[in-house]
């Protein structure tokens, strides 16, 4: 997507802001006439749905609600006959130059006298104004208002102001960055073998007992030595969830947290990835995979657990 016209090329410059000022006041439709006459059934089908009992809108002297002025215009499904070649053109000036995204902002009516059942609605719209460049929180572009002025028998009843604003999306923030482990003085070990893309298992040298999470004791039997095995990396989901809610910004839900049972009998929680989340099952064999995240703060090496190959009958990434 280019964004060169919207990008000032000097102090003040607004290039594109000034050929699109000269359309206004140039028609956007002309000759418009409404699809039905003001009508009792409209009237009383709008009144329902806004919950409005006021009695001025029905009965023999009934007037139709002032805030119907747009529904006597309104084109429809099959949409209306009549736009013209300026307000295309303008809308066209902005896609090319970027601005191709569009937001309705806000609409103002003028209301000069009541319509009534059996009034013919005629029409006509003027492209009123076109601001100069503006940045928004949606992106950078600009606010086009048209005015819709509404007659009924040649004269005036109301005006419609219905403003768009038409912009250049603003790109989407970078993710945020995945939560880094916390790493001390007990379980730096565990991390600097994942650095080295290897899976460590703390081992009591009195008892020989395997543990994980790392811990500075042994809980079989208290014993505060120990030294590491390298996991063989297989195992299989002893359990799992899927999160879906609350979303956190570094993730994208819905996705499988596993409980991984190794073949040397700890568990550890780790991503369960290569089916989606909703083919994760209790004993599919998984193995280990190191994956470096490059973030802005530095490489991440995390080790994940992937479906051993023709199992979870997945197709397509589990991600997490
Ligand atoms: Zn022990």
């Amino acid at each position: 997507m280019s964004t060169e016209g919207v990008r000032p090329t000097g102090a003040d410059s607004d290039a594109l802001g000034a050929r699109l000022k000269a359309y206004e006041g140039r028609p956007a439709a002309v000759g418009g006439v409404g699809k039905d006459p003001v009508n009792a059934p409209m009237i009383r089908h709008w009144c329902e749905a806004m919950g409005d009992t006021n009695p001025a809108y029905s009965g023999p002297d009934a007037i139709a609600p002032p805030t119907m002025l747009q529904a006597w215009t309104m084109g429809g499904l099959s949409g209306h006959e009549g736009r013209t070649g300026a307000y295309d053109e303008l809308l066209g000036l902005l896609d090319e130059s970027g601005c191709t995204s569009v937001v309705a902002t806000d609409c103002e009516q003028e209301y000069l006298r009541p319509l009534r059942p059996g009034d013919r609605v005629t029409f006509d719209s003027v492209i009123e104004s076109v601001s100069g460049r503006k940045t928004t929180k949606l992106g950078t572009g600009y606010f086009v208002t048209t005015r819709t002025d509404v007659r009924a028998d040649g004269g005036l009843v109301g005006r419609h102001r219905f403003r768009i604003l038409k912009y250049a999306p603003a790109r989407r923030k970078p993710p945020a960055p995945r939560p880094r482990p916390v790493v001390n003085r007990d379980n730096s070990g565990f991390w600097q073998g994942v650095a080295e893309h290897r899976l460590l298992i703390q081992r009591c040298t009195d008892c020989g007992t395997l543990r994980h999470p790392w811990l500075p004791g042994c809980n079989a039997c208290g014993c505060l030595d120990w030294d590491t095995v390298e996991a063989s990396g297989a195992g299989t989901v002893h359990s799992y969830v899927v999160m879906h809610h609350p979303p956190f910004p570094a993730f994208d839900p819905p996705y499988a947290v596993g409980l991984i049972e190794l073949t040397e009998g700890v568990r550890m929680v780790s991503n369960v990835t290569g089916v989606p989340y909703d083919k994760v099952r209790i004993g599919l064999p998984v193995r280990v995979e190191f994956r470096t995240y490059e973030e802005a703060e530095g490489a991440l090496v995390l080790p994940v657990f992937r479906v051993v190959e023709g199992e979870g009958e997945g197709e397509g990434e589990g991600e997490g």
